[in-house]
């Protein structure tokens, strides 16, 4: 499913086939979760494919690195340039791109000097599909930000991420929403939330989630639209008099929510300003995010 028999793959310096992939099974990474990594999307565009963000994606991938103390061998605009090798060695256009750092064989909990960086890329279609999501509230809290940076995309963070989606999935649900701990809304396993009240917009403020690339790129657009946006501490209890919400992510990118816990939002996804932000979104990323654009 992310592979095949020619897939290339991006491993230190050496792009080797899939199967010719070999790890340490005594990785840091593996056993702790001591690793970080990036959801890249590149999409297909008139001057071939166009790595959406490519530069806040690689920089995030050095911030997270620098919260565990990892030092990542390739400079941004390096690792940029081996993510356009990637895409053309794999033929790919449209695609998700995957760079993971992971560390070398230590069953201490000591800092690991080896650092290895992989690069893999496949076709992905949108991580929560097409229709709007029934979503619940989740009984697995956020890790709390003075435990570990919940502002770093830390591959054991996701452990996290993974019981709160077999939770809600668990229940006949979509996709969970996930509470910070004092109880107030950050965001779901994999994206950003936002909600829609009165024509304006709100999102959790930054200290207890991924500051997301997708999250500012649409504030972004809104703001550009004419909308107001509200970045501020949520309560669930707001959940029930909103208009509509949705998430954002790259993986995602727009994707609406029909219900929190069962209740339901007022407005049809066609009616909402993220579908509007969605239209926008997808003009924009087919068509390089630089060209002048016009809302269909
Ligand atoms: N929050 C979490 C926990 C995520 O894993 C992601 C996906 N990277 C996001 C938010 C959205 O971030 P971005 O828009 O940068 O993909």
């Amino acid at each position: 499913m992310y592979f095949n028999r020619d897939s290339v793959i991006f491993l230190d310096g050496n792009w080797l086939k899939a199967s010719e992939l070999v790890g340490d099974l005594f990785s840091q990474t593996l056993h702790y979760g001591n690793g970080v990594f990036e959801g890249i999307r590149a999409y297909q565009t008139p001057e071939g494919p166009h790595i959406f963000k490519a530069k806040e994606h690689f920089d995030r991938l050095h911030y997270s690195a620098s919260k565990m103390f990892i030092e990542i061998p390739y400079k941004t605009e390096e690792l940029v340039e081996i993510a356009y090798q990637l895409l053309k060695k794999n033929n790919l256009q449209n695609a998700y791109i995957r760079p993971l750092v992971y560390l070398g064989a230590n069953m201490a909990l000591t800092e690991t000097k080896e650092v290895y960086v992989l690069m893999a890329a496949w076709e992905w279609g949108r991580y929560l599909g097409n229709d709007p999501l029934k979503v619940m509230i989740s009984s697995y809290e956020k890790q709390s930000p003075k435990s570990v940076p919940v502002d770093a995309k830390i591959c054991g963070h996701y452990t996290n991420s993974i019981l709160a989606t077999m939770e809600a999935k668990s229940k006949g649900f979509d996709e969970a929403l996930i509470l910070d701990a004092e109880g107030n809304i950050a965001e779901g396993p994999g994206a950003n939330f936002f909600f829609e009240k009165d024509e304006v917009l709100y999102t959790p403020n930054l200290g207890n989630i991924l500051p997301g690339i997708t999250r500012a790129t649409v504030m972004d657009y809104a703001k550009e639209m004419g909308y107001r946006v509200i970045e501020k501490v949520v309560k669930p209890e707001e959940l029930m008099e909103a208009d509509a919400a949705f998430f954002t992510g790259t993986a995602t990118e727009i994707a609406g929510i029909k219900s929190i816990g069962g209740h339901e939002f007022k407005l049809d996804w066609e009616d909402t300003i993220a579908y509007s932000l969605f239209l926008m979104y997808r003009q924009r990323v087919v068509n390089n995010e630089f060209r002048d654009f016009t809302l269909v």
